[in-house]
């Protein structure tokens, strides 16, 4: 991590060596995992508050233990970024959602691309070549990239997205208020969805400031001509909260829990 040219001694003392052990371990579970197709993708709906109806769904994925248990991304995504295995899993979530695109006509698709993606310059590539293979319509699929990924590399995901954009796909920004949500980078980056940091929705119903913050939030994004996705929705009470405020869509367990696709159908 420190780049090169350096030395480090690791001790039994040293409180850095447990991490890097845990790591180590880390790395050959998913390699494991991604040689014996011990990946999987579950779905989870967002529903359209004007209709009520499911209007996209987004893929969310899990990693198999030998086992059999279910391990879950925030165990795994930012370990598999740091040894740079997150570039061959971004490319199999890719895969494996046109896929269940191009055999299921009616369906969109949200998929969450990581800070590596930005700089991965064969991602726009494999995209073009699978959506043509598929002839998919561009607009059944879209793109997560949280707030902070796409303002560490402004310059690349702004880039990207646009190229993405191009082919007719749609972009959300994800979590959105969790790290700078300013202004500034909401006009800069072409995003068509907000989607607000599941920390504001949460206690929506008991707190005054999180329903300030999530109006002014949605006003403005329906100023910029974008729409409004709330995700954690577990509660009746912040539904309607958020209906009161006007926000498009909302996803959470109130509505369901991710799930493989066999068993949303
Ligand atoms: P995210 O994109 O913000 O995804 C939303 C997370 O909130 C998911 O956790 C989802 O299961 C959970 N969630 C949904 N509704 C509710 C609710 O009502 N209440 C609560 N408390 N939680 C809810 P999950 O599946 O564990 O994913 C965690 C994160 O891992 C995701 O956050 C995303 O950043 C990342 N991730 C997931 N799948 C992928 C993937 O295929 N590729 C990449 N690069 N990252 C992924
Ligand atoms: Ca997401
Ligand atoms: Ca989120």
């Amino acid at each position: 991590d420190r780049g090169r040219g350096r030395w480090h001694l690791f001790s039994p003392l040293d409180p850095g060596r447990e991490q890097l052990n845990d790591r180590i371990l880390w790395k050959e579970e998913i390699a494991e995992a991604l040689h014996q197709d011990r990946f999987e993708l579950h779905f989870q709906p967002i529903i359209d508050l004007a209709t009520g109806a499911p209007c996209h769904m987004e893929a969310l994925l899990r990693m198999r233990d030998r086992e059999g248990g279910m391990v879950f991304p925030d165990r795994f995504i930012p370990i598999a970024e740091k040894t740079g295995q997150i570039q061959i899993i971004d490319h199999w979530v890719l895969s494996q959602v046109i896929e269940v695109l191009a055999s299921h006509p009616g369906l969109r698709i949200a998929v969450n691309l990581s800070g590596n993606a930005m700089v991965d310059p064969t991602i726009l590539r494999e995209l073009k070549r699978l959506i043509q293979l598929h002839s998919l319509t561009p607009e059944r699929l879209s793109f997560e990239i949280t707030e902070s990924v796409a303002i560490d590399s402004l310059t690349s995901a702004t880039r990207l997205m646009k190229s993405i954009q191009e082919l007719g796909c749609r972009f959300a920004l994800d979590d959105f208020g969790s790290g700078y949500a300013s202004y500034a980078y909401l006009r800069q980056l072409p995003v068509d969805d907000i989607k607000i940091d599941g920390a504001f929705i949460r206690d929506l119903p008991n707190n005054q400031e999180d329903r300030i913050f999530v109006k002014a939030i949605t006003d403005m994004a329906h100023g910029m001509g974008k729409r409004v996705i709330a995700e954690f929705v577990e509660s009746a009470e912040i539904l309607d909260v958020l209906e009161d405020i006007g926000v498009d869509c909302a996803q959470g367990y109130f509505f369901a829990r991710p799930a493989p696709l066999q068993d949303l159908e």
